[in-house]
């Protein structure tokens, strides 16, 4: 063989060998508001979710997963940088239209670290991390290269001037009166205003199909965060999906996410790159029971969204990697903290010199040992330095040092979840075993023997949070920062009659 051909095998074998490490591309599907208990494959009667089905029998589904809050933009600053959201200062609370605060751009987001890794990055959906004047806060400086989305909830503004399905149809509910309509932004531009749902969905989907495409031509590594507004209130749907569900618009809604995650999957399989991408499924919190049929389900698990008990912040997840994650069932202690260094250590990258409260999952995802999270901490919506966290789960045990209804967790028949229910501290704790009384029913310690071993958990779990408590450093609250309506996204800025005159026909093509 002439030394020529050598060469060409060694250059062909070293190319072999430069994409078997291509590091794998990563998309990261976050749902709005979508309980414990709504998806068919974790128990809902009338849910109707085939892809997310498909997903959950084909890959790793958790059942010990916890979002870093019971409410969004918190929630969202936790997965986004594997740190609680008390140190970035997202709380108390949501941000809202004319927040001045937002995620700090300080704060290293696991898109920056992707894309120092020479990872595409790109956003589609909902960011509720802030505006910023001039957009400063939007995700492309947060890492993101590209970014189609609500920069906020859809129910921040007026919703009888948003569209529904059929046309010209308001959407359900008024919510929030006296701010500019719900704009979508591309990158940096709003594009249109307020933005019109039946066709939402169908554009997000179209923009992660030509980012997966994109990517797969050029051979780069990606990131796509792909952020539903699914399941929060108000549902919506397109004529895809409405009236298709027997739970009505929630279902809808629902199998209109369901039908994005089919899309995503597709959009994978024909770009050629199903083999090397990771997806990944969760929600922010838990469901808005206030909303009655219209708001999620928790399952068996007790209250729902704005409240630490396990409703609030327990979700359903499943990580998705046809041949390199075996499908099984998983109750393994994991949390949306986690997926930062996770994906950072399957990137190669390297970990952001800041405080972490997240850990790699790969044992989990690989099955090769248990999970290195051992504890979770629950701050409620309003964290407080003087009380700390309000209960600690560590193993299979949790304890509540303290407990709050919240708004959000209204309408059901547990007295403890409502709005009014107070703030009541306890001590001794509440003590659960979460394994044999996941419904949080049966207080360990008002039994009529307390033995030894129980005495010393509830030691444990104490030592656990004044610890925690103790090392925390809280950032300077975003959304204390308060609100300025000029900050209000606005397509048309130098209008008279604000908030209503911010209204522009689509320019999104
Ligand atoms: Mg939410």
């Amino acid at each position: 063989m002439p030394p020529v051909g050598l060469g060409a095998l060694l250059l062909g074998g070293l190319a072999l060998l430069a994409s078997a490490a291509q590091p794998p591309n990563v998309v990261l599907i976050f749902a709005d508001d979508l309980g414990f208990g709504d998806l068919a494959g974790y128990g809902h009667p009338t849910s109707t979710t085939p892809n997310l089905d498909k997903m959950g029998a084909a890959g790793l589904r958790f059942t010990s997963f916890y979002s870093s809050s019971a409410v969004c933009s918190p929630s969202r600053a936790g997965l986004l940088t594997g740190r609680y959201q008390t140190r970035s200062g997202i709380y108390p609370g949501v941000l809202y239209p004319g927040s001045r605060g937002g995620l700090p751009l300080s704060e290293v987001t696991v898109a920056e670290l992707l894309k120092a890794q020479g990872y595409a990055t790109a956003m589609a959906g909902k960011w509720h991390l802030g505006v910023g004047p001039f957009g400063t806060l939007l995700p492309t400086h947060q890492g993101f290269d590209h970014y189609l989305g609500v920069p906020y909830s859809h129910d921040q503004g007026p919703c009888q001037n948003l569209t529904c399905f059929p046309p010209n149809t308001s959407c359900f509910g008024m919510c929030d009166q006296g701010v500019v309509h719900t704009p979508l932004f591309w990158n940096l531009s709003i594009v249109e205003q307020p933005v019109s749902f039946p066709f939402l969905e169908a554009r997000y989907n179209a923009f992660a199909r030509d980012f997966i495409a994109a990517c797969a031509r050029r051979n780069q590594p990606f990131f796509l965060y792909y952020a539903s507004h699914h399941t929060h209130y108000p549902q919506f749907a397109s004529q895809e999906y409405t009236g298709r569900s027997p739970r009505g618009p929630f279902g809808d809604a629902l199998l209109e996410l369901d039908g994005s995650v089919g899309g995503l999957l597709q959009a994978l399989q024909d770009s050629g790159v199903h083999k090397n991408t990771l997806v990944f499924f969760t929600s922010d919190n838990g469901p808005e029971t206030m909303r009655m049929s219209r708001g999620g389900s928790s399952g068996i698990l007790k209250c729902g969204k704005g409240t630490t008990y396990e409703g609030g912040m327990r979700e359903p997840a499943v990580a998705y990697w046809p041949g390199r994650i075996a499908p099984g069932v998983t109750h393994e202690l994991a949390s949306t903290l986690d997926i930062l260094p996770t994906l950072v250590a399957l990137a190669g990258a390297h970990l952001p010199n800041v405080t972490l409260d997240g850990f790699d999952l790969s044992p989990v995802l690989f099955g090769s040992g248990k999970s290195p999270r051992k504890a979770m901490f629950y701050y409620p919506p309003a964290p407080n330095p003087l009380l700390g966290v309000f209960a600690v789960r560590y193993g299979k045990y949790k304890a509540h040092f303290f407990t709050q209804g919240a708004f959000h967790s209204g309408t059901t028949p547990d007295q403890d979840c409502h709005g009014l229910t107070p703030l009541v501290p306890h001590d001794p704790p509440l003590l659960y075993d979460l394994e044999s009384d996941p419904a949080e029913n049966y207080n360990l310690l008002k039994e009529a023997v307390v033995g030894p071993e129980i005495l010393a958990v509830v030691e444990e779990i104490r030592l656990q949070k004044s610890v925690f408590d103790e090392q925390m450093r809280f950032g300077e609250s975003q959304v204390g920062r308060g609100k300025d309506p000029s900050l209000e996204p606005c397509c048309t800025p130098q209008c008279q009659a604000k908030p209503s005159c911010c209204r522009c026909a689509s320019r999104y093509t």
